[in-house]
């Protein structure tokens, strides 16, 4: 009924006025980008790309790309993404006009873009038991061949993020050229955009500087006249980033800290299998207060954003920071980062209000 609408967006409108907290939305497609506006969302805090890769009818793109022989066939392959990149982009800077727009650097392991390493094993066993012979059972080898080669024992610790992007710095090249086209197509048709480029997973601060360096090199081929707003930033993720962050800091024009792989990665338990793993029995047994994934480990987790805010601030004063994790949509979370004095929270475009609420509950003084 209207009046319940009515009463909500007055109080929404209030908690907006009293809260100091920015509060964005993580968003990777124009849809949800419009819903978050509609919610109060003030910007995007993270575009995950990944998506865009995973998508039935580019994965074999990828895939070529990524088992390419010669650097010439993978600029192909590169050349076929570029524009479907350059479209959601630009969806979504056309939903955002006016506002950041975060987006993020290739993240995933390499193996999602493959086919599974069982599986291929059990295809080239067939058809050799099958008798095949000739180019489809050389083809199935080679890429066997190729899985193998790629596989890695834990994923989540291996060729992700930044590394990726320091393997194949052309991927990276593509991205920032479709992200710098998009925003130049999208000035030109009156809107009004501003982008914040972020690498994941750096662990090391010459990580960023190099990453930096690519991504500033290609956008001046793409933006000569750097009328475009861009930044670059990274996310801090890692408990060695959040140490050094002070070094790290130096190439950083933000930090986002990402609250899912920091708490993964701090508290050592993976978030991939948390939910049906001894957790459970550990919070029932009082052994841990609650799922750290779901709200922060204060004294873990939380000691670590902290330390890597003021390590990152010694060294850029104005160094603007948020956290984008599944924590930014959560309550006691949010309570903690306010405390902290991080500049925004960014989450999942349903929480936006609760996180407006919640962001100005701690300013109030009743969380
Ligand atoms: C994170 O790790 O907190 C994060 C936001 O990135 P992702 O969930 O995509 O790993
Ligand atoms: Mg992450």
């Amino acid at each position: 009924p209207p009046r319940i609408t009515e009463d909500f967006t007055a109080v929404l409108a209030w908690a907006d006025d009293v809260r100091r907290l920015g509060v964005r939305a993580n968003a990777d497609t124009g849809a949800d980008a419009a819903k978050a506006r509609e919610l109060g969302a003030e910007g995007i805090g993270l575009c995950r790309t990944e998506h865009m890769f995973m998508d039935a009818e580019r994965l074999p793109v990828v895939q070529s790309m990524i088992l390419a022989e010669t650097t010439e066939e993978r600029a192909a392959a590169l050349e076929r993404l570029l524009p479907m990149q350059q479209a959601d982009f630009e969806e979504i800077l056309t939903a955002m006009s006016g506002l950041p727009v975060t987006i993020r650097l290739i993240d995933p392991p390499l193996h999602e873009f493959l086919p599974d390493l069982v599986e291929q094993s059990v295809h080239v066993q067939r058809l050799e038991e099958a008798g095949t012979t000739g180019p489809e059972l050389d083809d199935a080898r080679e890429l066997l061949a190729h899985v193998k080669r790629l596989s890695e024992m834990n994923p989540m610790l291996g060729t992700r993020g930044v590394r990726l992007a320091l393997l194949y710095p052309e991927i990276a090249r593509m991205q920032v050229r479709a992200i710098a086209r998009a925003a130049r197509a999208v000035r030109e048709r009156g809107q009004d955009p501003h982008v914040e480029i972020m690498v994941p997973l750096v662990g090391f601060d010459e990580e960023l500087r190099r990453m930096r360096e690519v991504v500033e090199e290609t956008w001046a081929e793409e933006v000569p006249g750097d009328d475009v707003p861009h930044s670059v930033g990274t996310m801090i993720e890692l408990p060695r980033a959040a140490l050094v962050a002070g070094a790290i800091a130096a190439h950083a024009d933000f930090f986002s800290f990402g609250t899912n792989d920091l708490t993964q990665t701090t508290v050592g338990i993976s978030r991939d299998d948390a939910e049906g793993s001894f957790l459970g029995a550990y919070v029932e047994a009082g052994i841990l207060p609650g799922n750290p994934f779901a709200s922060i480990d204060v004294d873990g987790v939380g000691e670590l954003v902290r330390t890597g805010v003021r390590k990152g601030r010694d060294t850029v004063p104005d160094l603007k920071t948020g956290v984008c994790g599944e924590h930014g949509g959560d309550p006691a979370s949010i309570a903690l980062f306010d405390e902290i004095g991080l500049d925004y929270v960014s989450c999942s475009p349903y929480r936006v209000p609760i996180a407006r609420l919640a962001a100005a509950q701690v300013s109030l003084g009743t969380s």
